[in-house]
């Protein structure tokens, strides 16, 4: 019988010259345990009201919301019903504390519109996420925000249920301006709107670079309550005066520190400018580097801080490293995908050409495999974003174009064929998995130059990422019950 060998730790490659490397992975995993039934929900327990009047009256902050204008709340059998036949209301798996560690707040404690409760739980949210419970009261006040939690926890509905709460839909003009980083995120941000605004009458429209102007121009000749893009087009068209931001009151950044680092420092302050001085601002990152600060400083001074972050990593996530020669790599990779019970994976490269020559390797082994990255045409990467989100493909090979807010819940691995240069890109890949609480895998496959690097993200996290071992238990990111 072959020996196994032990894992190669992070301590011994650091301390010492390159050691041998195992040629096998370690042996196939045990056998899929059959499903198990879903964790029953905790008891609810009655919202503490008063916090939520005290925060809609604080100092300096715009009206609240006139809540008797709304028909608050919503039949129970009603609401029971829109959940149970939403793909989240379907979904059994276990969620960690990151989701469900709040303070049982209900979405009807916010006098929220009937119309906008029924997207909500049509989109199968049955209460608010710990971002949610702080975020919405907050922004439904008129304050700025500055706000932080960790990656697929809920972020994107902490920002459009109170924008879309506050659109009056009998105003026709932008009243909403939502900003991000990528063409694919502003596609997915907006498709979520369209979802929870659907018995609301308000326009979503979304428009990123990589589209033709003239599509943009022809539209804007009807109203747009809300509109979701990405800087430099909006920046265009604000510049064109294709677009009147002149009473759009609320902007949203979504991945601020992104939107925020020094390149895009000048399209910002233009694209600031053209909003009226009274606007309400909501910022939203995982992390937040200096560059947010210094924006905050000049254009939100008063704004509340929101931080959720204890820690950086999400708890749901485990993450392994394999020590491997580069000329190993998809070999290991091959071992992994026998190995692993993976639902949907995505593979990061650290450029262009290698997720091109990945992508066509994994397909030569025999696995379904679809590659996506920045300098694609635009209409075949929103293909294969809309292919790889409706399950048509089981793994992704992609460059850190899609580290960023891309969220497909059924992804369960995510592999670092490339160790990312830095630590920020680095927790923003592995948070692709373990969506919403759930659990999932984060694989790294670590050549000897690599090792300062993993050394120095785990610093920097303050997580652990173990040497992979030779059975990967299913419980830790393909089960519906808590690992032990
Ligand atoms: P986000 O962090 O906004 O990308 O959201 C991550 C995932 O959580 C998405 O799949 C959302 O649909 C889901 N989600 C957001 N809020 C809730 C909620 N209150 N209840 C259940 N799922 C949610």
């Amino acid at each position: 019988m072959q020996q196994q060998q032990p894992p190669i730790t992070l301590q011994s490659l650091l301390t010492q010259s390159r050691p041998a490397i195992p040629q096998q992975l370690p042996p196939q995993a045990a056998p899929i345990a059959p499903p198990v039934p879903a964790v029953q929900a905790p008891s609810q327990v009655p919202p503490d009201m008063h916090q939520l009047i005290a925060l809609s009256s604080q100092p300096g902050a715009a009206p609240p919301v006139d809540a008797t204008s709304h028909a608050v709340g919503i039949d129970e059998d009603l609401k029971r019903e829109l959940i149970a036949h939403s793909a989240i209301g379907q979904d059994t798996r276990f969620r960690t504390e990151d989701v469900t560690n709040t303070k049982k707040h209900q979405f009807e404690d916010y006098a929220l519109k009937r119309e906008l409760l029924m997207g909500i739980y049509e989109k199968g949210f049955e209460r608010p996420s710990p971002i949610q419970e702080e975020a919405i009261p907050l922004a439904l006040t008129g304050e700025s925000i500055l706000a932080r939690a960790k990656n697929g926890t809920g972020k994107t509905a902490a920002f459009l249920i109170p924008a879309l709460e506050r659109i009056d839909p009998a105003k026709p003009f932008i009243q909403a301006l939502v900003l991000v980083p990528t063409r694919e995120l502003a596609l997915q941000t907006s498709q979520i709107a369209k979802e929870l605004s659907k018995h609301l009458h308000i326009e979503v429209m979304a428009t990123t670079g990589g589209t033709g102007l003239r599509d943009d121009i022809l539209r804007f000749r009807q109203t747009v309550h809300m509109l979701i893009a990405t800087p430099g087009r909006v920046l265009d068209l604000a510049s064109k005066s294709v677009c009147d931001l002149s009473q759009c009151a609320l902007l949203i950044m979504d991945e601020a520190d992104k939107l925020l680092a020094p390149e895009f420092q000048e399209p910002n302050e233009a694209l600031i400018s053209f909003l009226p001085p009274n606007r309400q601002i909501l910022l939203f990152s995982a992390t937040f580097p200096i560059t947010v600060k210094s924006f905050k400083d000049l254009y939100m001074s008063r704004a509340r801080e929101i931080n959720l972050m204890d820690e950086l990593t999400l708890k749901g996530v485990t993450q392994y490293y394999a020590f491997v020669e580069e000329r190993q790599k998809v070999h290991c990779l091959n071992s992994l995908f026998r190995k692993l019970q993976v639902n949907q994976s995505m593979i990061f490269c650290n450029t262009v050409n290698r997720v091109v020559l990945l992508a066509k390797k994994i397909t030569e082994l025999g696995y379904s495999c679809f590659y996506i990255h920045a300098k694609m045409l635009q209409q075949h990467r929103n293909r294969v974003f809309h292919d790889f989100r409706n399950n048509a493909c089981r793994n992704l090979v992609c460059s850190d174009l899609f580290t960023r807010g891309i969220d497909i819940p059924s992804v369960n691995v995510v592999i670092n064929f490339d160790l990312p240069h830095n630590s920020e890109t680095y927790l923003h890949r592995i948070g692709r998995s373990g969506r919403f609480g759930h659990l999932g895998l984060a694989i790294n496959l670590i050549t000897y130059e690599d090792r300062h690097n993993l050394y120095r993200i785990e610093k920097d996290l303050g997580t652990e990422i173990k040497p992979i071992p030779a059975d990967i238990p299913l419980e830790l990111y393909a089960s519906q019950v808590p690992p032990q």
